[in-house]
């Protein structure tokens, strides 16, 4: 069979373009290498806890909210089991030995941090107001007519840096270390992060936070649902390994089980530089591969999955950050001595919940350097140094936790750990990277990866067009899908839901 439409890869960017064109009557195959679907939307089962691998929370879910309006466009809203995390702190910062607490709604917030910093209110007023500014500049994604994508590089926000905003709205060293405490949401730099991708992500989540109890895999459970609603494929362990061209056009992917599945267009939801390694096309110019080759990716993550003997660890309905630095834009200097000098944690949502929590994920950043000796491994050949390293690493962020959480240890029936190398082999991305692409408010348009190709039926989706995470990817989904099938029309959808 011939498909009107075969995709890469079945994280968020691959089906929510599946689910958009599946909608439109076009026959579609996506293909993924796991043998689960999802991506960084999987969740697992394991000793009776389901753990997260990626996407714990999302943000802007209140009705009329944007991601509430995507999901219902999308067709996956109602069905879905949300927890709303503490509306007077669903992060808690903790950073010199202090516990700051973010809430969510706009005055909430400031009242909160507020009681904590006495003098700031002027600061956090304008950092709120800001923020509202730059969601406001979505118009321009709301409004968009044709394949016009100035708003991912030509606005205002975007060629502004985000640690410049915040210490032109204060002076105080701790407020904004405070205010950039969800950094690790998108690996900040100080040199690179914009006010945009900064503000957008924070802004959704102090409107609202949520968890998805049960697990992220709901979502991708819910659009898979949808995609054979309307007569589409989902395949697990297919990987493709490589594009055939017929042309100048291409004609069908290579399975790396042997099979060859043909379609008229093609669209890669895997990092960009990985898809045209695969691609054997003349219409693929050097100079655009050496541009997308050269681009930085970020970093990758040390994570730890617990499971708590019973009734040992309270549950918390917040996400736990803590910062051992003087100033959080300094904690991509990591190094194997100082590591870990900042972690997160999380307790997944339960559909039924409890006072004790059953389990706990914690994420700390980690360069891939830390594991490159053992790169050309594959999971099954590890050495015994390589489990050495995993477990040191692993009892010096256990001990850290402890440290904030004295009887954590204790607390623990068994844990399981990834490195850089783990993530890097699950997801395919390179070296591990969680949210590909770094985007460069000093030159926002080198970092800008256009949907369509120089192959006229190959297009690009995921993490790498317009931002990471759950929101940024759909709008990348949605600039793909409206190379295809028109942006006017699937804007008017989704203004209409
Ligand atoms: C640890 C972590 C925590 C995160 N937390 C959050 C959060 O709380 N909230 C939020 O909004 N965002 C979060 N994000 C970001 C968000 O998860 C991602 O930006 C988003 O899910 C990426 O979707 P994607 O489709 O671009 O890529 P992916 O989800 O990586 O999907 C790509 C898919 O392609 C498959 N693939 C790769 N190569 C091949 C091949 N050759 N053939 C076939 N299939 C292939 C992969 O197996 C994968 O399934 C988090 C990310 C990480 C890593």
């Amino acid at each position: 069979m011939k498909y009107d439409i075969l995709i890469v890869g079945s994280g968020l960017g691959g089906l929510v373009c599946a689910d958009i064109l599946s909608k439109e009557g076009l026959s579609i195959c996506v293909v993924e290498k796991n043998k689960q679907a999802g991506g960084c939307l999987q969740s697992y089962k394991k000793h009776g806890c389901n753990f997260d691998v990626g996407v714990h929370y999302l943000g802007g879910l209140d009705e009329g909210q944007i991601l509430n309006k995507f999901f219902k466009y999308l067709n996956i809203y109602n069905d879905l089991t949300l927890k709303k995390l503490d509306t007077d702190c669903f992060d808690l910062i903790n950073y010199k030995n202090e516990d700051y607490p973010i809430a969510q709604g706009f005055s909430n917030f400031i009242e909160k941090l507020h009681a904590k910093f006495p003098n700031e209110k002027p600061a956090l007023e304008k950092y709120i107001e800001q923020l509202k500014k730059i969601q406001s500049s979505l118009s321009m994604f709301h409004e968009m007519k044709d394949d016009n994508y100035k708003f991912l590089f030509d606005n205002e926000f975007n060629t502004l840096g985000a640690y410049d905003f915040l210490n032109s709205i204060t002076q105080n060293k701790d407020l904004i270390n405070v205010l950039s405490g969800n950094i690790s949401l998108f690996a900040g730099k100080r040199e690179k992060t914009s006010l945009y991708l900064y503000g957008l992500i924070s802004y959704s989540y102090i409107e609202s936070a949520y968890k998805i109890a049960g697990g992220s895999q709901q979502i991708a459970d819910l659009l898979i649902h949808e995609i054979n609603k309307n007569g589409g494929k989902v395949l697990t362990n297919s990987e493709v390994i490589k594009f055939n061209s017929e042309n100048d056009k291409l004609s069908s992917v290579l399975l790396s089980n042997g099979e060859v599945v043909e379609a008229e267009t093609f669209i890669s939801s895997i990092h960009p530089s990985l898809t045209l390694r695969m691609v054997d096309n003349k219409s693929i110019r050097k100079s655009f591969s050496n541009r997308i080759n050269s681009l930085e990716n970020s970093v990758s993550a040390f994570t730890i999955d617990v499971v708590f003997k019973d009734n040992s660890f309270k549950n918390l309905n917040y996400n736990y950050y803590h910062y051992n630095l003087d100033d959080l834009w300094d904690s991509p200097l990591v190094n194997e001595s100082n590591w870990p000098n900042a972690f997160m944690f999380h307790i997944p949502a339960e559909k039924v919940e409890t006072a004790y929590a059953k389990n706990l994920t914690i994420l700390s950043f980690m360069p891939f350097d830390f594991v490159k000796k053992w790169e050309n491994s594959t999971p099954e050949n590890r050495n015994q140094e390589y489990e050495d390293f995993k477990e040191k690493m692993a009892q010096k962020l256990l001990r850290k936790v402890d440290s904030l959480h004295p009887g954590f240890i204790n607390s623990i029936k068994r844990y399981n750990v990834s490195t850089p190398l783990t993530f890097r082999d699950f997801s395919g991305t390179i070296d591990g990277s969680l949210y590909g692409i770094m985007k460069d408010y000093q030159s926002p348009l080198s970092t800008f990866i256009h949907p369509r190709t120089k192959v006229p039926n190959l297009l690009l989706t995921g993490q790498n067009i317009a931002f990471h995470g759950v929101f940024g990817v759909i709008i990348g989904a949605i600039l793909t899908c409206g190379e295809l099938i028109g942006i006017k029309k699937i804007i008017k959808e989704i203004n209409d839901v």
